[in-house]
């Protein structure tokens, strides 16, 4: 069905947020542990709050990412987790007093958060959340305000303080750097051939449209030659398709390694390719693939050892009296089809219209 595979890619990038949140999680609650004992130790004796701070700090990371790694929306149940951590920021907000510093970090942790994986809405969700967590809390202990910071409790902040945004940062910077990656990757595949790996026939024209704009604006030379394969039919029934996609793979590499750097292979459709050679008269462009079809003729197949390739060509120069590429694509169309109707295994030259 169409939608499988977005839903297995919604999948696959709720599962790398999951992991992507996972250790500044462990990191942040498991060095908050210490600022918050600081802060909770003056207050509170209660075994019960103690043993919530435990679970909160060392138990609730790993707890958040089994959800997450096992839920079939893994991006909605990390952002619920975010959420619940927003929350319980909250209660451990009100739990402390209301105590500057840590109400201060916590407020900035859950922003980050929020702000990074969610933008402005997640934000405004998540201190939602923690002013819920914050008043019932508060409430439930009857309204404790002890807003001073001592000295010792900001000695204990200090290195989730210094190591928490750095961390944030180097998840941040990583996500982002994959994120580049994949684009690079989608544009590249966007302009390729899957199979040959030159370009493909929309981009390959694209280019020869921006050719015969600057010959035109320029006065430059260039040539444009199209190539397909003889008999490719046959090769593909008496030898399989494999081998013809080997083919077509063969005949790409001795293109592209026959011709400049600046020279544009494409593939035009099915077995035949487009070159587009700037710069350079037809006589030059003839003798360039001259040579790759005498180069062809030494490359063998391993699981079709009679088999040869022969390919047809036709030639055209670009000439000012074109009007558009396609002109200049019908010339070298025609060309081809003079190359085939003459015998094959031959190129020919346009003949430019007067
Ligand atoms: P001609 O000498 O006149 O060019 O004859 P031909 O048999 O080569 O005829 P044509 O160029 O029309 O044949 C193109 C064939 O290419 C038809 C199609 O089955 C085959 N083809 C198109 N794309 C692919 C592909 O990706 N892989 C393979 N193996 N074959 C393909
Ligand atoms: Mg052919």
């Amino acid at each position: 069905m169409a939608y499988t595979p977005l839903i297995i890619d919604s999948k696959f990038a709720g599962l790398s947020f999951a992991k992507r949140t996972y250790l500044p999680r462990i990191v942040g609650l498991g060095l908050g542990l210490f600022g918050l004992s600081a802060t909770i130790y003056p207050l509170h004796s209660s075994p019960f709050i103690w043993g919530l701070l435990i679970i909160y700090t060392l138990i609730w990371p790993h707890i958040a990412y089994q959800w997450s790694i096992h839920s079939e929306k893994p991006l909605v149940t990390e952002t619920r987790n975010l959420l619940i951590d927003s929350l319980l920021a909250g209660v451990w907000i009100a739990v402390m007093g209301f105590s500057a510093l840590p109400t201060i970090v916590f407020l900035a942790m859950m922003g980050m958060n929020n702000t990074a994986a969610g933008s402005y809405s997640l934000f405004l969700k998540g201190v939602v959340a923690q002013i819920v967590g914050a008043i019932l809390t508060s409430a439930l202990l009857g309204f404790p305000f002890t807003p001073q910071t001592t000295p010792l409790q900001l000695y204990f902040y200090l290195p989730v303080l210094f190591i928490y945004p750095v961390l944030f940062g180097l998840v941040t910077y990583r996500a982002a750097k994959h994120l580049v990656e994949k684009k690079r990757e989608v544009v590249r595949i966007s302009m390729r051939d899957g199979l040959t790996g030159v370009y493909n026939r929309r981009h390959w024209e694209h280019l020869l449209r921006n050719q015969f704009d600057s010959c035109r604006r320029y006065n430059h030379t260039a040539t444009l030659i199209l190539i397909d394969i003889d008999r490719f039919k046959a090769i593909n029934d008496t030898f399989g398709h494999a081998l013809g996609d080997e083919a077509l793979i063969v005949l790409a590499e001795e293109l592209v390694l026959g011709l400049r750097t600046m020279d544009i292979v494409g593939r035009y459709g099915g077995d035949e390719f487009g070159a587009l050679l700037p710069n350079t008269p037809p006589e030059q462009a003839s003798q360039a693939l001259s040579r790759i079809q005498e180069h062809l003729r030494e490359v063998t197949f391993r699981d079709a050892p009679d088999l040869k390739l022969y390919i047809s060509a036709g030639v055209a120069d670009y000439q000012p009296e074109m009007k558009s590429y396609q002109e200049w694509l019908k010339a070298a169309d025609n060309a081809l089809y003079l190359a085939k109707s003459h015998g094959r295994n031959r190129m020919e030259r346009a003949v430019p219209q007067s």
